[in-house]
Order: structure tokens, then sequence, then C-alpha cells
């Protein structure tokens, strides 16, 4: 009988996403000077020109909350909406955001595989959370530089909240990526200059155009939407993490969010504090600010000049805002940052594809190649697990070319096939 009533009372998707939860969001500070501010009003950067975190009560969110009740819901980010700043379920904009399945590459090696989220990138995760805030904040019209993933989440989930949007990408952004984000419903200019650039025509344009600037890290709630991966990790590993992450580091947004779900994880006791993953910033080496300052010993990354053409589009970041977050987070960790050569990640991309049948995104390849280098070089051994980010879907990205052709009005050379 018993076993009945609780079958009853297992949440089915619906139900969950109808019902309103508690919330635990309780103010803002900043990133930098710890300040604070006032949550359910509209804010860009802090004060001092930095990010704003949410922060939580989480003494009583873990009153209300135990694992057992998380782990009846249904998988994906939404599980973990006492986590999130999202106070009304009416405000929440779901294109169906499933727990990503972490594939396994050799001994001790796992690839935590987002590109199987909607839009085919884990920019979704962190555009999910802010176009619903955005919407529970009342805002209307949104506007963002883009290399292209966070452009197409961006377009995708306005577009599903009944938002306008502005996006504003480099001219050599990937066709692929500039048509995706017009196909979604947001108007979509190629800009003749980097993503700096971009980024000023957003700002400029707050004024003459009544839009509010979605830029990385320049509102407060993408992060929270990336702290999921962290959530999620620790929840598909049983509450024990890796030994070290490998994350394809552009704005940092991931790896900020990710170190910050385990400072929460660990407050509330589901995870131990002392065993956190050691957290790896990868980057290319023809665009590097983090690996620069981090071996500099500085805290702050200066801007990279003439950054470097790469295949890996989405980590070349020449300055990011969250600079001194993400270098905190990879010191306090005991981990490290690490550049890659562009053709060792073309080579890791192409070899893993063929060799093991998944097709990584060529970030995901640079993480790889950041793993291959360190066990070389000893800062990680091969019994220690680790996980690597692939970001997004490799068919984003223009494959190498293959010419075979069978004529189907001769005789097929069967032999020749081999
Ligand atoms: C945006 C992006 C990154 C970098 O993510 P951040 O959290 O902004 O550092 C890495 N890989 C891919 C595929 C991306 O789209």
């Amino acid at each position: 009988m018993i076993q009945q009533v609780d079958s009853l009372n297992k949440p089915c998707r619906f139900d969950f996403f109808m019902n309103d939860l508690p919330t635990f969001f309780n103010h803002l500070e900043c990133g930098l000077e710890g300040d604070r501010y006032e949550a359910d009003v509209i804010h860009g950067l802090s004060k001092a020109g930095k990010p704003l975190l949410v922060r939580y009560d989480l003494d009583a969110l873990v009153r209300l909350l135990d694992r057992d009740e998380l782990a009846r819901r249904p998988g994906g980010l939404w599980r973990y909406r006492e986590f999130l700043p999202v106070r009304r379920t009416e405000n929440i904009v779901s294109l169906g955001e499933i727990e990503t399945p972490l594939v396994s590459l050799g001994e001790n090696l796992l690839v935590k595989d987002e590109s199987r989220l909607p839009t085919g990138s884990f920019k979704a995760r962190g555009l999910c959370l802010a176009v619903s805030m955005a919407k529970e904040l009342g805002i209307s019209r949104v506007a963002m530089p883009t290399n292209g993933n966070a452009g197409a989440a961006l377009a995708a989930y306005a577009s599903r909240a009944g938002m306008e949007s502005f996006v504003f990408c480099p001219d050599d952004t990937p066709e692929i990526n500039v048509r995706e984000i017009a196909a979604q419903g947001a108007k979509v200019w190629r800009v003749n200059g980097l993503i700096n650039d971009c980024g000023r025509i957003v700002g400029e344009g707050k004024e003459p155009m009544g839009w509010f600037d979605f830029s990385t890290l320049k509102e407060p709630y993408r992060i929270e939407g990336k702290k999921t991966m962290g959530l999620e990790l620790a929840d598909q590993m049983d509450w024990k993490l890796p030994d070290v992450i490998f994350y394809p580091t552009g704005g940092g947004t991931g790896l900020i969010g990710m170190w910050k779900a385990f400072a929460e994880l660990a407050e509330i006791g589901w995870i131990d504090g002392k065993k956190l993953p050691r957290m790896v910033a990868v980057q290319s080496s023809g665009c590097a600010p983090i690996v620069r300052a981090f071996e500099a010993g500085e805290r702050f990354a200066g801007l990279w000049e003439n950054a470097g053409a790469t295949l890996a589009a989405g980590i070349r970041v020449p300055v990011a805002v969250g600079d001194f977050l993400i270098l905190d987070a990879v010191r306090e960790s005991g981990g490290f940052a690490v550049a890659v050569e562009e053709d060792s990640i073309v080579e890791s991309w192409q070899r893993i594809a063929r060799e093991t049948g998944f097709l990584l995104c060529p970030e995901g390849a640079a993480t790889y190649a950041a793993y291959q280098k360190s066990l070389e070089n000893g800062l990680v051994s091969s019994d220690e697990t680790a996980v690597l980010f692939n970001c997004a879907t490799g068919l984003k990205y223009e494959l190498p070319p293959t010419g075979e052709v069978l004529d189907c009005t001769r005789p097929v050379d069967y032999a020749g096939l081999d």
C-alpha cells in the first residue's frame, strides 16, 4: 500500500513544472568587493564594474530539501530549482534541458557531453536562466555580442519567451552560427571587427535602443545557469567529484559557475569541501590571456592583442570581465591553466572522432589535448579521475571534406572498397 502512495506522489514532469517551489534567492554581491545588491530588481555589473554573484539562504534551503527529494525529480537543470534564482514557475523559459551524459573516453577519463542541450551547446544553460530572469524582471529587449553559440542560445530562448533579441558577431563567425541565430528569430549583424567591437556596439546602443546588455557576465544570471553543470556533475557522480576538471575557457562562465556550485554544495554538507576537483582552464595558444596571467601570478588578465584564428572559436576571448574569478577558482582549487597549440586541437578532434566515434567540438578537443599534455608533464596522473567538458556539437563546425564517389551504373569493384 505504502508503495502505491509513493508512486502516486512521484512528481511527473508536468506537475513538477506547474508547481511553484520555495526560492532562496537572498541578494547579490559584487564578485570583487563583496558589497550587497538587492534581489528582484534589474542589475548589470556592480559599482566596481565587476560581475555580480547570486547569494542564497542555504541554511533554509537545506532544511527544506534533501538529495533523496532531488533524486525523485526528472533530470535536467530545473531539477536544481532551489539553487536557482527564478521565483515563479510561469517565468521559466524552457526548451527541454536534459541531463547531459558522462561518456567514457578511456580509463579514468570522462567527457561531460554538453552538446545534447537545446541549440547544441551549453550556452543553453546560461541563456535559459538569463532569459527566464529577464522575463521575471520585465525585460523585453535584449542584445549581445557573440562568437556564435551564445547568440544562438539567446536567439532561441528570447524567441521562446516572446522577447526581441539583437545579436552582433565578428564577421569571421562561422556561417552556420549566423544563420542559426537568424533562423531562431534574432536580428543579427556581422561586424567588421572583433568580439570587443561588438560589445562596444551593444553597450553604446543601450540608450538609443532601450535594450538590456546580455554580454557575458554583464548580467548576473548566466553564471547560475552554468552552475548547474557543477550540481549535475556532483549528482551524477553520487556526490563525489572527480580529481580534476578540464574546462575550455573563454569568458569563464562555466568554470566560475561550477566552482560556485561546489562551494554551495560543500556549505550545505552534500559534498566534502576538502575533496574538490582541481580546476584546469584550457585555452588555445593563439589567445591565452588567462594562462599568461596564471603563469605570471597575476590576479587580473590583460588584453590579449591580435588573437590568433582558431577552430575553437568559443575560447577565443581576448579579455574577460570575470578574469579574477576564473583565476581565483583555478588557484583555490590547486589547479592550473594550460594553453594548447592549434595543430594538437585539430589532431585530437579528428583522431578521437575517427577512433572512438565521438565527434567532439574543437573546444572539447582542446581539453583532450590539454589532458594529454598534463599527463606527459606530470601535472595529472593516469590513476586520477578526470572530466573533460565538450561544450557544443561537433556538427556546427566545418568538417574535413571527403571525396569518394561511386558509379552505380557500373559493376562495383568491392575489393577496391576495402
Ligand atoms: C562559449 C564556449 C566556450 C567557453 O565557455 P565560457 O564558459 O564562456 O568560458 C567553450 N566552448 C564552446 C563550444 C563555447 O561555445
